[in-house]
């Protein structure tokens, strides 16, 4: 039933120019439509918009007794009175929609309910609303908006080309998309099929769409916290982009153009994302109707939350664990490692002190098909060169060493690791201006299990080190004015610890142009499978890039 809103719940509407534009149309009818509960709903554009816009679904319909009154504003079904402002669970509740749209076009609505037969149709233009009438129609809603600006002509300079009004369009409706997999979407402007996405569980279509032929390698997310459920798909590291377009938020249901959780994607990634790239993906957060507020903007593109912060860390929480669990089936699809061989874990031993004995990769019975990756050279004494047989692996040896070093001392400190102390502490002088930098680092050292302690006027001295990890073979002086210098680079995402850890394991591992033993890059290798995220040094650096027989083929024009 639709019914008239009180004074006193209108006072407490946000309300605000909401047709300002041909997406503006397709936005409020569409919503209608997902209100109806339509499961098909096909929306056809002539002229950008402009000359028209139908919007029809297979929703609940309109009883032609309510058809004036859907029309009038400040008319809805959806809330009954200021209380229902408390826990909107619709995408509509001003009752503002299909009036705004008559106030500048001509509006057509011609809708049927289960029970009645025929549909009715009722026209609508400026403030004149006409009289219901019976007209041949299927069960659910037409919407036609013809002439859109006509009466006020100044809106349209405000519009782009048709071309680009009808892109707007295509953009949203499709992303909209992601958030009811079980509607039926088709666009078409101008006759021309857009798009179309049926029905059904499978998003894979409507991703694509959305963000091109990497969604393929997206990541699922899944979460669940007291205040919010989270789920989504989000790139998969190292898959980034310049901007933060791409991160779509829904909150239940509800698109938004928030900047809500951005915070969240920034830490989840922390050292999964290069400096200045982005991650890219949809996320679906549902909360309760009572801890949302839609009522603060006047085209509903933003909400307020009741528990932002928990929200929000739940968002965070929820896309970094899914990244963690994804690195790792992502290496093994990226580079499946065979057990070490005797000669490379013995080897290994007697070159680099990897500290941990090297633990083969779990490999499973029946597991035969496993792809060995094999070392096979070193490349400019910078990069490892390898292939598991279907593709060339470069590592940087580098970037991979520190990763691997940077996350021991996460580690370390997580588990309150000991260090072991140095027989001979290592003592080093720094300049006064490296003094006061490298004495706020040192607590940090400290929990990573490297214990610095001043020792007279500008000395230092090293007295453990963490007692499973770095250099053994490797160890070089430590060298403090590198180690504050790289200090001052900003790193997107780390806190102060991890900074100091990133500082130090760039600082304390293999160098690009250091000569590797066979058994050293092995070790290097496989310990690198172990990382939590082996895709990117923690500087956000690529230590694996991976060149497919496809590739090659191209290369070598044979495709
Ligand atoms: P609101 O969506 O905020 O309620 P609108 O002006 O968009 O306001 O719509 C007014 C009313 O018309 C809705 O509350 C709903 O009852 C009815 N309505 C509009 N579009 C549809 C539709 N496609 N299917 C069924 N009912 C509709
Ligand atoms: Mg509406």
């Amino acid at each position: 039933m639709i019914r008239l809103l009180d004074p006193e719940t209108i006072g407490q509407i946000a309300a605000g120019e909401v047709i300002e534009r041909p997406l503006s149309v397709v936005k409020e009818l569409v919503e209608n439509a997902l209100d109806a509960d339509a499961t098909r709903i096909a929306v056809r554009v002539r002229g950008g918009g402009l000359t028209e816009i139908e919007v029809a679904d297979d929703g609940a319909g309109i009883a032609p007794q309510d058809l004036p009154l859907a029309l009038r504003r400040h008319a809805t079904s959806k809330i009954a009175d200021a209380h229902g402002l408390a826990h909107v669970d619709t995408l509509g509740f001003r009752g503002e929609g299909l009036a705004s749209i008559a106030a500048v076009a001509k509006v057509t609505v011609v809708s049927r309910t289960a029970g009645a037969d025929p549909a009715s149709a009722i026209d609508a233009h400026g403030e004149e609303i006409g009289e219901p009438r019976p007209l041949a129609g299927p069960p659910g809603t037409r919407v036609l908006v013809r002439d859109l600006f006509g009466n006020v002509p100044v809106r349209r300079e405000y519009l782009r080309s048709p071309a680009a009004e009808f892109a707007r369009i295509a953009s949203w409706l499709a992303t909209l998309s992601l958030a009811y997999p079980l509607v039926g979407f088709t666009l078409e402007h101008d006759g021309k099929a857009a798009f179309a996405f049926p029905a059904g569980d499978d998003l894979a279509p409507r991703l694509r769409h959305v963000f091109g032929s990497s969604s393929s390698a997206m990541v699922p997310v899944r979460g669940e916290a007291r205040h919010a459920g989270v789920s989504g798909w989000v790139s998969s590291p190292g898959d980034d982009r310049p901007d933060r377009r791409n991160q779509i938020l829904f909150v239940n249901g509800r698109l938004l153009r928030s900047t809500l959780v951005s915070g969240a994607w920034v830490a989840a990634y922390r050292t999964f994302a290069m400096v200045g790239r982005h991650p890219f993906g949809v996320l679906y957060l549902s909360v309760p109707p009572d801890e949302v507020d839609p009522n603060v903007h006047p085209t509903k593109s933003d909400v307020r939350l009741r528990h932002g912060d928990r929200v929000l860390s739940a968002v965070k929480d929820a896309i970094a664990s899914s990244l963690r669990s994804g690195a790792a089936e992502r290496l093994q699809r990226a580079i499946s490692f065979a057990p070490p061989s005797r000669e490379s874990t013995g080897a290994a031993t007697a070159g680099i002190d990897w500290a941990e004995p090297l633990v083969p990769a779990a490999a499973s019975d029946g597991d035969a098909e496993r792809k060995t990756l094999r070392v096979l050279a070193q490349v400019d004494r910078t990069y490892i060169l390898a292939s598991d047989g279907d593709a060339v692996v470069l590592i940087d040896q580098h970037a991979a060493h520190e990763r691997i070093v940077f996350e021991q001392l996460a580690a370390n400190a997580r588990a309150h690791a000991a260090s072991e102390p140095l027989l001979v502490p290592y003592t080093f002088e720094v300049r006064p201006e490296e003094a006061d930098r490298l004495e706020e680092t040192l607590e940090a050292l400290a929990a990573g299990g490297l214990h610095v302690e001043h020792f007279g006027e500008r000395a230092y001295r090293v007295i453990s080190t963490p007692a499973r990890l770095v250099h053994a073979g490797r160890t070089r002086p430590f060298d403090v004015a590198h180690f504050v210098e790289c200090l001052s680079d900003e790193v997107r995402g780390l806190d102060a610890d991890q900074r100091v850890w990133a500082s130090l394991a760039c600082h304390s591992v293999v160098r690009a142009h250091e000569k590797l033993e066979y058994p050293e890059m092995t070790a290097l290798v496989e310990r690198l499978q172990r990382c939590e995220n082996p895709m990117h040094c923690p500087h956000g650096r690529p230590t694996i890039v991976r060149l497919e027989a496809d590739q090659i083929a191209r290369l070598f024009k044979r495709v």
